[in-house]
């Protein structure tokens, strides 16, 4: 049965929309149509002081990192100089200590708030595949299964992204908190994949793609072999690059490549192909990222709380690479707080204002909207978020009233939302239409 809905304002890629009502039919999980605002029917479902706006993508997630939120904040003596790689030693913690109800729990923990704070859905970049001896649960694909199942639970739609991973490091055999992580071959990874398909098939909100995990962790062989799946089968291949500047020099003390580079000789840079970080990117990466027409993932508040670096936004926008967002160790959920931070971090760095603006004098909202609607969606092979007939009714309620921006005019408001507001501006979501 088509459910109309009634908001003051629709707010989408196309601007600010008075006087019109959104048809959306939860059995298909689509919108069904959108008319005058005078045609709505009876029983419509009236919104009064509220922008009906697309869901956000978050397009890199690790759910069960959300567990490691306040434990990981603090000085050990273990590791006076704490980075990204104490960090990791923390997280194979957290990954080694998971079986299939534990993963479950803090996965629906994490895709509530999700859901709550504006996404709809949901790239999970997974890799915790088998027993901690890395030995595979009677079901192999268990805990992805878990996740899965828990992000239905929460109502969001979830693109599981199955990671591969070999070894430890280049020429490295993996450590005893990697082997859980690990396949024994590419082809054992592949009818993973596979069986992770053909499970996902009957159920809507789930779709799966490829993550082949870095090019630290799975060699120019798996890369390929992975890469020719893909593009076979039609999926989305996400793969971390460009992170630190460690995983850098590795790479080109092993390969005489940049990460990049290397994953273009691979023949695993392509348009379905996204890119997670891309922080330590140079001129040549980018080059290369813009002529396969690949797509780079930022995760800034997860940059930030690491210290990895930053995203070189200004030069991907200027060299035509979409960048998507993701909250990636979800120590922050708030896609707002995600997409600002790129246009934040790209001021400080100019030392100028309304840097990140891609078209005309409507300054960086609608771009960085962009990042966190189409390209998010693309980079995840699901439908453009829009407001339109046959799109998926995946939709976000936003107070007016809110303090963060209450009293702005229609013509300020994506301005206002992108710059100012915050995941607290949103009471309501629709998955699929419901
Ligand atoms: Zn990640």
């Amino acid at each position: 049965m088509t459910v109309c809905l009634v908001p003051e304002v629709v707010l989408d890629q196309t601007g600010v929309h008075r006087d019109l009502a959104i048809l959306i039919d939860p059995g298909e999980g689509i919108i069904d149509g959108v008319i005058g605002a005078v045609h709505a029917p009876g029983d419509a479902i009236n919104l009064p002081r509220t922008a009906l706006a697309p869901g956000f993508v978050n397009a890199h997630s690790h759910s069960f990192q959300r567990d490691l939120r306040g434990i990981v904040e603090r000085v050990s003596h273990l590791a006076p100089e704490d980075d990204f790689w104490t960090w990791r030693e923390a997280m194979y913690a957290a990954a080694g200590a998971l079986d299939p109800d534990s993963i479950r729990d803090v996965a629906l923990r994490c895709f509530a708030q999700m859901r709550r704070a504006g996404y709809t859905a949901v790239g999970e970049f997974h890799y915790v595949h088998h027993r901690p001896d890395g030995t595979p649960y009677e079901r192999p694909n268990a805990l992805a299964e878990a996740v899965c199942e828990a992000a239905e639970e929460a109502g969001l739609r979830i693109v599981l992204l199955l990671a591969a991973y070999e070894r430890g490091g280049f020429g490295r055999p993996p450590d005893a908190g990697q082997r859980r992580f690990c396949d024994p071959s590419v082809g054992a990874y592949l009818d993973r994949l596979t069986a992770l398909q053909e499970w996902a098939a009957g159920r809507p909100l789930v779709t799966v793609g490829a993550a082949p995990h870095s090019v630290r962790a799975v060699s120019e062989e798996w890369l390929a072999r992975i890469s020719e799946h893909c593009s076979d089968h039609d999926l989305v291949l996400h793969l971390h690059a460009g992170e630190q500047p460690r995983e850098v020099g590795e790479t080109l003390a092993a390969t005489g490549l940049r990460p990049v580079a290397l994953i273009e000789r691979a023949g695993a840079l392509t348009q379905r192909t996204t890119i997670v970080h891309g922080t330590h990117c140079d001129d040549a990466e980018i080059a290369l990222l813009a002529a396969r027409g690949a797509t780079v993932c930022a995760c800034p508040t997860t940059e930030a709380n690491l210290g990895d670096g930053y995203v070189p936004a200004r030069r991907l926008l200027g060299s035509g690479v979409p960048i998507a967002v993701g909250s990636d160790s979800n120590t922050i959920i708030d896609p707002l707080l995600e997409i600002r931070e790129l246009e934040h971090v790209a001021r400080r760095t100019a030392q100028r204002r309304n840097v990140l603006v891609a078209t005309g004098d409507a300054g960086p909202a609608p771009y960085l909207l962009s990042c966190g609607w189409s390209s998010g969606a693309a980079a995840l092979g699901l439908p453009a978020p829009v407001i339109e007939t046959g799109a998926p009714a995946d939709l976000i309620a936003l107070d007016l009233d809110d303090p963060e921006i209450a009293g702005v005019a229609d013509a300020h408001l994506a301005a206002a939302i992108a710059l100012a507001g915050s995941a607290a501006l949103v009471t309501r979501s629709w998955v699929a239409g419901r």
